[in-house]
């Protein structure tokens, strides 16, 4: 599981966009439709404070931008039925030929690796044949359009993740969304060789890869088997595991004396050794596996 901050430019940026387009798009409704809505829209917030008038779309935007909590607690509300914004997505945002949809907002959401499972690439790419920008994503909605239809275009319940996920998990409810602050410390991996086959030797069939989550990532665990998805890495875990008991800090020290050019400090030595890029929105798979296995590394050798 991937966090995906709210804060980064290119989220805020994605969000107010999204915003802008339904908002726009709403206004081009007859005055009676935008009347229901608005109506439909506060009997969900549970606030018709004088902020959220009618004439100033205010109410819109609060709701198009609840928050992970206030969408969980909006699902519990009467009205949640209603069909507008899910026939708003249908028929508008999903279509290829819409000035603005799904495609818009997953490019400017810009992300590369599907937040579900950190497992698999997602982008938009775009074809020669047809020329035209392909998703390779899938657009989740966390709380699913069937049962939550009033949710359907809320930008913090759609997500865009990969194939597996989305086929895994379908109208399936999970727990944790991840534009939730701490949703990567819910759940960790832990990797060593089997002892038991020590006389074998170190090697894919020897390794044990465990990962531990909290009550709050049950759910997602479960219905995306990530634990059985993650059996598929052994065999990246086993060369973690291996460059990492050759490569101790006196050898890393040692490549950043003698390459210097090569290898200016530690962490160019860590990003060639295993190919993490230490940045927040990485755009490679797997980075938190290979956090989680080499943290238990470094702490050894720093001594924790
Ligand atoms: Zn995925």
């Amino acid at each position: 599981m991937r966090f995906i901050g709210k804060d980064q430019e290119k989220i805020k940026a994605a969000a107010k966009l999204h915003v802008q387009e339904v908002k726009k798009y709403i206004a081009r409704s007859s005055e009676e439709k935008q009347k229901d809505i608005y109506r439909a829209v506060i009997t969900l917030l549970a606030d018709n404070s004088r902020e959220n008038d009618f004439d100033k779309y205010k109410w819109l935007e609060t709701f198009l931008l609840a928050d992970v909590e206030k969408l969980r607690e909006m699902k519990e509300r009467e009205g949640i039925d209603r069909k507008y914004f899910v026939e708003l997505y249908e028929n508008w945002f999903s279509r290829r030929e819409s000035s603005y949809n799904a495609l818009f907002l997953v490019k400017a959401l810009g992300l590369k690796v599907c937040p579900y499972c950190d497992r698999n690439y997602i982008n938009v790419v775009y074809r020669d044949m047809d020329k035209a920008e392909r998703r390779t994503d899938q657009l989740d909605h966390f709380f699913p359009k069937g049962k939550y239809p009033m949710l359907a275009m809320c930008f913090y319940n759609l997500i865009p993740v990969c194939a597996s996920c989305n086929l895994l998990k379908r109208e399936s409810e999970i727990s944790m969304n991840p534009y939730e602050d701490g949703i990567e410390e819910q759940l960790y991996f832990d990797a060593c060789f089997s002892a038991s086959n020590s006389q074998s030797g170190w090697d894919e069939e020897n390794v044990c890869l465990h990962m531990y989550y909290t009550p709050k990532m049950r759910n997602n665990v479960e219905v995306l088997a990530l634990n059985r998805e993650y059996e598929l890495h052994k065999d990246t875990v086993y060369e973690i595991l291996t460059k990492a008991a050759f490569y101790d800090k006196e050898k890393k020290e040692e490549l950043c004396r003698n390459y210097p050019l090569l290898f200016p400090n530690l962490k160019s030595v860590k990003r060639i050794l295993y190919g993490m890029d230490f940045q927040k929105s990485s755009n490679r798979p797997l980075q938190k596996l290979y956090q989680d296995i080499l943290r238990v590394y470094e702490q050894e050798e720093n001594g924790l």
